[in-house]
């Protein structure tokens, strides 16, 4: 789950880590009350789940009051398109009005705490390249990024953040600072079970003072139950609508790029093979829809209707393990769908397992058009065949 800069400074800023004041605005009248309650200079930071914001325009200084709000106006339901929002951009709904740092004289650094698969744990980084596009830091010279691997039943200790520190060249009287700066960091991230955290800037100014001049905050979903707080900093304006959709409904559903095969499936496992036979039949997956072991009637009722609502989709395929989801009551939701939206795709169905027979019986008995299949090789050439044909 991503959340804003501004929600993730709040929750840094509850760790202990040092953020600049600043203020959430949804209009151009909040942004120039907290404007003028911060007093000028300020910072107008445009809100999206998504960085490189300052390059595309959506990061800018006002010197005055008017400033702030000519710079609101503008910003306020603009499209910002950054190198990470694609070429359709995102559109602004939210500023964070902000205390304007002064940057001459400052040492623009970068600070992150990732999950590391090769290391099988949580790495801390640190760049005195900060500032940039920490990407290009680490293709032209990934020296320049060091890493502090952090084992999972000790935590980040002291030593490794004096490491970092000093490795960033930082002057003697800072690192203390710089340390405890750290290890709150480490503690934010492990606290709200995160599964990104990243400070870039990580600001060092002219008086000494360490500050998180920009935050992301990523957190991991599979642990969201532990944090029902969590649970209002979520913005669906900045998430697909379907998969939004998907998730009320507690469907485990992601669309993928360029595919036109539309996959209805329960178990992660089966529907990584799905699409891989997909794939293997000359076809592309046009989404990953994991019902999940136990869904029910009305779950597969609306996981057919998200597939459906995907345009690219031309044919769709049903691959069930009938386990604790029986195979009849796959049969009556998939029946209800098909009723209740009139389908204009082939839909190709091949299922296994408990109550396969009832099932099977009621897909032919009911007069819809449904193709079936004996085993995932044939359905996928049939489903693949159907899509092409479709085109
Ligand atoms: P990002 O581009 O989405 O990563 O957004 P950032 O929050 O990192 O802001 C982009 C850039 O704007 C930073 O790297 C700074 O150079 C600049 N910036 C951000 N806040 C301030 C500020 O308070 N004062 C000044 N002078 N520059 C700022
Ligand atoms: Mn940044």
């Amino acid at each position: 789950m991503k959340i804003h800069e501004y929600q993730g400074k709040a929750v840094l800023a509850a760790f202990g880590v040092p953020v600049p004041k600043g203020k959430v605005a949804y209009t151009e009248k909040e942004a120039v009350e907290i404007a003028k309650e911060l007093g000028p200079p300020v910072v107008v930071k445009a809100q999206i789940h998504a960085g490189g914001r300052g390059k595309g325009g959506g990061v800018k200084l006002a010197r005055t009051t008017e400033e702030a709000e000519s710079l609101a106006k503008a910003m306020l339901g603009m499209t910002l398109k950054t190198h990470q929002t694609g070429p359709e951009g995102r559109v602004v709904r939210r500023l964070l009005i902000e205390d304007g740092v002064e940057l001459a004289g400052a040492r623009e650094m970068y600070l992150a705490i990732v999950v590391d698969r090769a290391s099988g744990g949580a790495v801390f980084m640190a760049s005195s390249q900060g500032g940039m596009d920490i990407e290009e830091v680490a293709a032209k010279d990934p020296s320049a990024i060091l890493k502090e691997a952090i084992a999972p039943g000790l935590g980040f200790q002291a030593f490794q953040a004096r490491k970092l520190a000093f490795g960033l060249g930082l002057p003697p009287a800072v690192v203390p600072k710089a340390v405890t700066f750290m290890q709150a960091l480490y503690r934010a991230f492990e606290g709200t079970d995160a599964s990104l955290l990243e400070i870039n800037p990580f600001l060092l100014m002219k008086d000494g003072t360490l500050l998180a001049l920009d935050a992301k905050l990523n957190f991991d979903d599979n642990a969201l139950y532990r944090h029902p707080e969590f649970k209002e900093l979520r913005d669906l304006d900045e998430e697909d609508p379907l998969e939004v959709d998907a998730s009320k409904h507690g469907l485990n559903y992601i669309k993928l790029e360029g595919g036109n095969v539309g996959c209805m499936v329960n178990g992660a496992g089966l529907a990584m093979a799905t699409m891989d036979i997909i794939k293997l039949a000359g076809g592309a997956p046009a989404n990953f829809l994991d019902v999940g072991g136990g869904a029910n009637a009305d779950q597969i009722r609306n996981a057919f209707r998200i597939l459906l609502a995907d345009r690219e989709v031309k044919a769709v395929l049903i691959n069930i393990f009938g386990g604790i989801l029986l195979c009849d009551v796959l049969a009556e939701g998939v029946i209800a769908a098909v009723r209740d939206l009139g389908v204009k795709v082939p839909v190709v169905i091949r299922m296994k397992g408990n109550n396969e027979e009832k099932g099977k019986a009621m897909l032919r008995e009911s007069g819809l058009n449904f193709t079936t299949a004996e085993d995932m090789t044939d359905a996928a050439r049939k489903v693949v065949s159907a899509a092409g044909a479709a085109r």
